[in-house]
């Protein structure tokens, strides 16, 4: 008999991806957690319900989300994770040598370890033990709370806005990043579909806004997330990805992401456009 594990990405569309083998289901304090071989996407996290990686797109995700606020940065010294505790985030960011301290916060020890075991591709800064990696069991807010003038780059690779990931999407949890940044830091959010999660993007853009001088939007194609158009939010007080010039030389390869990239993930179709700044946006 066929098995399928089914996303219910709104109240009227399901993913349903046919699976050969379930290696691991389960609870952790936090969520419920499921891995299992999909016979499309190849092996899959999921973490109640939600699709969060696969072993064939993880790189379209995980290296828009890192290379893009690295690379905007000239310097990125400091950098912290607040989730991502597949490692994937972690594993490109360390690519950069500039990167002398990454420090990967999760609040939940069993999804990290689950990674390490099940996915060693993505998990394999964590697994090498990278002495630039410092991987912390913790909640992102609380930790949030007592940086102070410390991060170069802060990444946001958390689930969605529901459970244990809701208070990252607070005009709280916005302040406090951004007091934990240095004077010219750079802050990035995983912010699910521009098309299909308008109410949120828009939400946190204004959030944002209200608090970095320089707020973008970017948006990377993410064939596992829901309509496969996912976007990211950014807030900068410095840089401004809008007049990036390459600052260094990218000396390792990549799937997705290239200079061009850079440049073009934040070139907005109009009806995201509008959604940001209204009719004065197109
Ligand atoms: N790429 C994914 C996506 O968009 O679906 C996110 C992947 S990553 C596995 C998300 C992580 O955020 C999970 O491991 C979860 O434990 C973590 N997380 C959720 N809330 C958190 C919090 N308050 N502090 C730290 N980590 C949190």
């Amino acid at each position: 008999m066929k098995q399928y594990i089914t996303e219910h990405q709104s109240p009227y569309l399901d993913l349903c991806a046919e699976v050969s083998e379930i290696l691991y289901e389960g609870k952790s304090d936090f969520q419920d957690i499921v891995i299992a071989e999909s016979k499309e996407y190849g092996r899959v996290l999921v973490l109640d319900g939600v699709f969060q990686t696969s072993d064939r797109d993880e790189f379209t995700y995980h290296e828009n989300i890192a290379h893009i606020p690295l690379f905007l940065h000239p310097q990125p010294k400091n950098v912290l994770i607040i989730g991502g505790g597949d490692g994937g985030t972690a594993r490109e960011a360390v690519r950069h040598p500039e990167a002398e301290h990454v420090t990967m916060v999760d609040i939940d020890g069993k999804v990290i370890e689950l990674s390490k075991q099940y996915f060693p591709r993505i998990a394999s800064a964590m697994l090498e033990q990278n002495p630039r990696l410092t991987v912390k069991v913790g909640d992102g807010i609380a930790f949030m709370k007592e940086a102070e003038n410390l991060y170069d780059v802060v990444i946001v690779d958390c689930s969605d806005p529901v459970g244990p990931g809701e208070g990252l999407f607070t005009r709280e949890f916005y302040k406090d990043t951004y007091k934990a940044l240095k004077a010219d830091g750079i802050f990035v959010q995983q912010t699910e579909s521009p098309f299909m999660h308008r109410k949120l993007v828009k939400e946190v853009f204004d959030a944002v806004s209200a608090i970095f001088p320089i707020t973008r939007l970017y948006t990377a194609f993410i064939p596992l997330y829901p309509t496969g158009m996912h976007c990211f939010t950014m807030g900068s007080k410095k840089y401004d990805p809008l007049t990036w010039e390459p600052n260094r030389k990218r000396i390792f390869p990549t799937q997705y992401y290239n200079e061009g990239i850079q440049k073009s993930a934040f070139v907005l179709p109009n009806f995201v456009k509008e959604l940001l700044y209204g009719e004065a946006g197109k």
